[in-house]
């Protein structure tokens, strides 16, 4: 927690600094004493950025001692996951293979949180290049979930959701392929919104499966979630998948139609989550929104045809770390063909590697057709499964996950285990939709999240249902 009970929401805070209860800097020291007294413990930080930090922060009271308008990130200390660039800081994505490697400018949204005059700390644990749920992939070490430190904090953008849930951030930016945000922000009990895809620049991030990766927020409550999101959302001519975004409804009393899809309530799904989950789908009922049984047929399919995708994807864009260009180079290499393979065998840990074999077997001669090309036409049909259920709902419910936060270590051995926490989250990626995943209740200490799932660039309607929900908590 920070240490002196500074105000932790974004709104707040900037109160706070016009009011002159506290400063800045004050805040930003409270926070790096926090970071400091956590991190042995928790480790959600790789690499604490306190001059960076400290140097916002002394130049956001600059700016108030002059009188000047304050945006409204001023001062809020946040974290960024280590696949995000922030120019002269370490980024590794933890691995092993860019230990050293320096950013040499900013990623856009980076620039857009330094321009709204935001306070970064750190960058935050991750599993390596983002392939993983429970941030055990990481090659620097595992991250607890602060809920409860046996167990794991989701992935793989746990670090920043352990950072947030533990007050060591008040918000912090992740990444999310298949489940990346939703899944660790379910496991540490915040808010955790993967946006449309196209809604927010992936400049400068590095790229795990490109048609699936989209940067958000993880945040204490969805007001400041939705304030990051705008922050960091519209077109930049650096991604060209990027869309100018259009201006948020007006959401005020609208009453919602949300369908809940029966292929997400099936064998597997832990019974107390369910009923968690349905116990709160009754009380949104309850406030005069409307509820419809709905159907995508194709998410028996989700599963294994993200993991063909997002591998093929991950063997093209992993190409790139060959020991010459980025990072590591295995100093024992006689050739420039052993370089290529020494340094990938050594620099990647064994899920990249596994997920680098996999993706380049479904794309070689022969396999193609068979697995990749089949799984770019499942994709289409699950796309249009959610095309359908949206002619009728606004928006739709699911749990974040089958099960709760898992001890550390329980999932390390089965791979399938592991993937089979991303069942209800992937399909989102693949069908380009936006979704949020907001805490609904606990089971014992653990949190259990609600998914909502959204029309393309209709994040207006997600975050006043989520707002409705989180309200009722
Ligand atoms: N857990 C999923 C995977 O391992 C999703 C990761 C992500 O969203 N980056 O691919």
């Amino acid at each position: 927690m920070n240490m002196k009970n500074f105000p932790q929401t974004i709104k707040k805070i900037q109160e706070g600094l016009k009011k002159k209860d506290f400063t800045a800097s004050e805040l930003a020291n409270s926070y790096l004493e926090a970071i400091k007294e956590e991190n042995e413990k928790i480790f959600a930080f790789l690499n604490i950025t306190e001059d960076l930090a400290l140097s916002q922060a002394k130049a956001v009271d600059e700016s108030i001692a002059k009188g000047e308008d304050l945006p409204l990130l001023a001062g809020v200390p946040c974290a960024i996951k280590d696949n995000m660039l922030v120019e002269g800081v370490k980024c590794t994505s933890a691995s092993r293979i860019l230990e050293n490697y320096v950013a040499p400018y900013d990623a856009t949204v980076v620039k857009k949180l330094k321009d709204r005059k935001a306070v970064i700390l750190g960058k935050t644990n991750m599993d390596e290049f983002a392939m993983g749920s429970s941030t055990e992939n990481s090659a620097y070490g595992v991250t607890r979930n602060p809920r409860d430190l046996e167990r794991v904090p989701g992935g793989s953008s746990g670090g920043s959701a352990a950072a947030v849930a533990s007050g060591q951030a008040v918000f912090a930016l992740g990444s999310d392929t298949g489940g990346s945000i939703r899944q660790p922000a379910f496991c540490c009990g915040i808010a955790g919104l993967k946006p449309t895809y196209g809604s927010v620049s992936r400049y400068g991030l590095m790229a795990y499966a490109s048609s699936l990766d989209q940067i958000g927020p993880l945040a204490n409550n969805v007001e400041d979630a939705r304030i990051v999101f705008e922050a960091i959302s519209g077109r930049d001519p650096l991604d060209s998948t990027s869309c100018e975004l259009k201006p948020f409804l007006e959401t005020q009393g609208k009453k919602f139609t949300v369908g809940v899809p029966k292929e997400y309530f099936i064998k597997g799904i832990d019974p107390e989550i369910e009923k968690i989950v349905k116990g709160k789908i009754e009380q949104y009922l309850a406030l005069g929104h409307k509820i419809e049984e709905i159907s995508l047929p194709h998410t028996e399919y989700a599963l294994a045809c993200y993991y063909i995708i997002a591998t093929s994807e991950a063997s093209a864009n992993l190409a790139r770390f060959d020991g010459i260009r980025y990072g590591y180079s295995s100093k024992e290499a006689k050739s420039l063909l052993e370089i290529y393979m020494q340094s990938r065998a050594e620099g990647f840990g064994a899920e990249v590697r596994r997920r680098v074999m996999l993706g380049t077997y479904v794309l070689s001669a022969g396999y193609y057709d068979a697995y990749y090309l089949r799984a770019q036409k499942v994709r289409a049909l699950i796309k249009q499964d959610f095309d359908k259920a949206f002619e009728k709902v606004d928006a739709i419910f699911t749990p974040t996950s089958p099960s709760l936060a898992f001890k550390i270590g329980e999932r390390t051995q089965d791979p399938l285990q592991m993937y089979l926490s991303d069942i209800f989250t992937v399909s989102v990626n693949l069908a380009g939709v936006p979704a949020i995943s907001v805490p609904c209740g606990k089971i014992g200490d653990l949190p259990v999240g609600l998914q909502v799932i959204g029309k393309p660039f209709e994040e207006a309607t997600l975050f006043a249902i989520a707002k409705d929900l989180e309200d009722q908590i």
